[in-house]
């Protein structure tokens, strides 16, 4: 174990910045007046091996704000391009992004410390309110088990920042083992730069991919296990019920993390045409077409990789796989949340009339599966028995129907009640980050208490465990939060 680090003496060693100039753009973050800490990880900094009393120290809010380099990081601005909404948008880039560096295999980024050559007519700020999204939601994400970049902390400041209205500008620390999303390689496809592309792949290969090596096609050996990656992710979200709002390729990571979260949703009543981004009125990004989505983006990044592929037949292979695995996840994902600890085939039928009840019934998705875990495998009494599942669907005798083939499933494996459901409590969480809990947090936050903001991030850095001061997190979401809308806008 190493003995903790401070803020000085964090070993930083930076591999993105030994590639070309040409992946990136070299400059100091901005910095903010008045930089003061909002919030911060102790989880995320124990993976950095940074000390968490270092939170308290008056250069850890300036280090954070970007008005002090933390020795050994070499601050950068990455570029790449992307296709937004289905369309090629051309250069994108880290606009508001500073790469500082990396401390034990995790790069370290400072979003919103200012603008950089890809800001293109944007500010390079962002907003206290879209911080404090992204910083809970990246730590309840990674306490659920879902792959995810993390947050080390949230800095507030005075400066003003012109949004819809005026906000604060703030600047959360984001980190990764790396943040290559497919639009950095879509950036040199569009470029026809193949030398530019083939260093980019084989630095991906050499630091994130290594078994990728050994294959006689590495490049589509890489296509492949991102495909898988990926599917695996989009399969982690679907059980979760988490929608990411903005599925662009710029925003889909190459280690098939979530990225760049911004309207993110999760799902309280089922839909499964919920759209969670008010900007995005067709839908394209809505929870059921995450699936589709996910493969639409591995076949962007297909294209972008196939001039060092040169083998159609390989490349279609290696994009293909990406169903295989969304499914094989999904349906491990799915048989833990029903308490099924074998896998059979007709499984998928089971799935799909889950599925369906959730849609007929409206069903809140989290407690649905959280009250599914209190009912016993035989009853004689079933009114009683199965009340806590009853008591989330209006159609009691719909629900009870169900309940009978899920029982007979459960039933048939023989397996003792207390352990299928104490594996059940830790494949469907209590707490999850639904929009009104975020939006409580930002509002005290916005008038300068943070208790809230700490008081999820407590709550949902154990989000399996039922904790009555919590109660009110697991509750059915107040009648207001149906109105609550959230858009691009950060
Ligand atoms: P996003 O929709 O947040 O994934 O951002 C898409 C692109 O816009 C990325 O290149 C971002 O860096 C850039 N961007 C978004 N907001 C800002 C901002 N306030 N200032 C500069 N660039 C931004
Ligand atoms: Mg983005």
């Amino acid at each position: 174990m190493n003995p903790l680090d401070t803020l000085d003496t964090l070993p930083f060693d930076n591999g993105f910045a030994r590639l070309p100039e040409a992946f990136y753009t070299r400059l100091p973050p901005e910095g903010l007046p008045e930089p003061h800490l909002v919030a911060a990880s102790p989880a995320a900094a124990a993976l950095i091996g940074l000390n968490p009393a270092q939170f308290a120290h008056p250069d850890f809010a300036p280090s954070f704000a970007g008005n002090r380099l933390l020795p050994g990081s070499e601050p950068l601005a990455a570029v790449y391009s992307g296709h937004q909404f289905g369309m090629w948008a051309g250069q994108l880039g880290d606009g508001r992004a500073h790469l500082l560096g990396e401390v034990r295999g995790w790069e370290i980024q400072l979003k919103g410390a200012g603008q950089t050559p890809y800001s293109r007519f944007a500010d390079g700020r962002a907003v206290l309110r879209s911080s404090i999204r992204e910083f809970l939601c990246s730590e309840a994400m990674a306490a659920l088990g879902v792959p995810t970049t993390r947050a080390l902390a949230i800095v507030g400041s005075s400066a003003p920042v012109r949004r819809e209205r005026v906000e604060t500008a703030a600047v959360v620390t984001r980190l990764a083992p790396s943040f290559i999303r497919f639009g950095s390689f879509e950036h040199w496809l569009g470029k026809g730069d193949l030398e530019r592309l083939r260093q980019l792949a084989d630095y991906v290969i050499e630091r994130y991919y290594p078994d990728c090596r050994a294959s006689d096609a590495p490049y589509a050996a890489l296509l492949e296990a991102v495909a898988q990656r990926t599917g695996e992710l989009v399969a982690h979200w679907q059980a979760v019920g988490f929608m990411h709002g903005v599925l662009n390729t710029d925003n889909m990571s190459i280690l098939g993390l979530t990225l760049d979260y911004g309207p993110y949703g999760f799902m309280d009543a089922f839909d499964p045409g919920h759209i969670c981004n008010h900007s995005d009125d067709l839908g394209r990004y809505s929870y059921q077409a995450q699936p589709q989505i996910g493969h639409w983006n591995v076949y962007a990044l297909t294209r972008a990789l196939a001039p060092l592929i040169r083998d159609a037949a390989r490349s279609r292979a290696a994009l293909d796989s990406y169903t295989p695995a969304f499914e094989a996840r999904f349906m491990a994902l799915l048989r833990a949340k029903l308490g099924l600890a074998e896998a059979r085939e007709e499984d998928v039928d089971l799935v799909g009339e889950t599925y369906a009840l959730l849609e007929q019934q409206k069903a809140d998705y989290t407690r649905f599966f959280r009250a599914l875990g209190r009912l016993p495998a035989h009853t004689d009494d079933p009114a009683t028995s199965d009340a806590p599942l009853l008591d989330e669907l209006p159609d009691r005798d719909a629900g009870a129907r169900w309940i009978a083939h899920w029982r007979a499933r459960v039933a048939a494996e023989g397996r003792p009640d207390a352990e299928r459901q104490a594996a059940m409590n830790r494949a469907n969480p209590c707490y999850v980050l639904r929009n009104w809990m975020a939006e409580g947090a930002i509002r005290a936050a916005e008038g300068g208490d943070f208790s809230e903001v700490h008081r999820l991030q407590d709550c949902l850095s154990d989000p399996y465990t039922a904790r009555p001061p919590y109660a009110a997190y697991a509750a059915l979401p107040p009648d207001w939060a149906r109105h609550i809308a959230v858009s691009c806008s950060s």
